[in-house]
């Protein structure tokens, strides 16, 4: 049985953790499609080629040894061998992906390697484009949102976590401007999905928020959380 949950938000509206959380208590494949986009990033960041052409960026993504896997029902990545993790959440990184992630050619490299991850499988897939151009025709399609204020203190906690000190207005001009971006692009922007379930995390703890999409998950696949497995 294939089930597909398509989670969509703004960043730090709470998509990773409620995706990883949801998907462990479900026994399905989490697939952070975000980290994707980051590793692209990251790849063309380290050989200065953020802005390159598409010539460039093709021949870059073509000759290097980007590897996406499933390990353990979660998306593993490894650059020339090496995995990629920390990495993948720098401030240079988060500043460059929206506008790499802006780019036709990247777009559908990222895209392609996702739906094979969604071919008959079971998965949480979180990103800005799932329900809309990845999988829509997802079983249960999910659009997270929170205050840019609480989104605000989310980041910055999850950077001082990193030992990385920035301040309120940076991070806020950090997020106002990645969304921005991602909602006004030309290709898949984030959009609200008219069949989505609206998720408002605001005032949520992280239990309620797996909570309510679990209960949904449960009740679409029919026969409990045995169905799942
Ligand atoms: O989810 P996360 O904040 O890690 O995503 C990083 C960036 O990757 C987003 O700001 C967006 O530019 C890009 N992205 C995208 N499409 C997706 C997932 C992420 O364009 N499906």
């Amino acid at each position: 049985m294939k089930f597909v949950v398509a989670i969509d938000g703004t960043a730090s509206s709470g998509k990773s953790t409620t995706a990883k959380l949801l998907s462990k208590k479900l026994g399905f494949i989490h697939l952070d499609t975000g980290a994707m986009y980051r590793a692209v990033t990251y790849l063309l960041l380290g050989k200065q080629a953020e802005e390159a052409s598409d010539d460039r960026l093709l021949r870059i993504l073509r000759d290097s040894l980007l590897e996406f896997k499933i390990v353990s029902n979660a998306l593993s990545i490894n650059l020339d061998g090496k995995r990629l993790t920390d990495e993948l959440r720098s401030p240079e990184v988060d500043n460059w992906v929206s506008p790499v992630s802006e780019r036709g050619v990247v777009r559908e490299y990222c895209v392609n390697r996702q739906r094979e991850f969604g071919k008959d499988a079971k998965l949480v897939c979180e990103g800005r484009d799932i329900g809309s151009v990845v999988f829509p025709d997802a079983e249960l399609k999910v659009f997270m949102k929170c205050d840019l204020a609480e989104r605000v203190r989310r980041r910055k906690r999850e950077l001082e976590e990193k030992g990385i000190r920035s301040g309120e207005t940076e991070v806020k001009a950090g997020l106002v401007t990645r969304d921005r971006i991602d909602s006004g692009r030309e290709l898949s922007p984030l959009i609200q999905v008219k069949d989505a379930m609206v998720v408002d995390t605001t005032d949520m703890t992280i239990d309620e928020q797996v909570k309510i999409i679990y209960d949904e998950v449960i009740k679409r696949m029919g026969n409990g959380p045995e169905a799942g497995r």
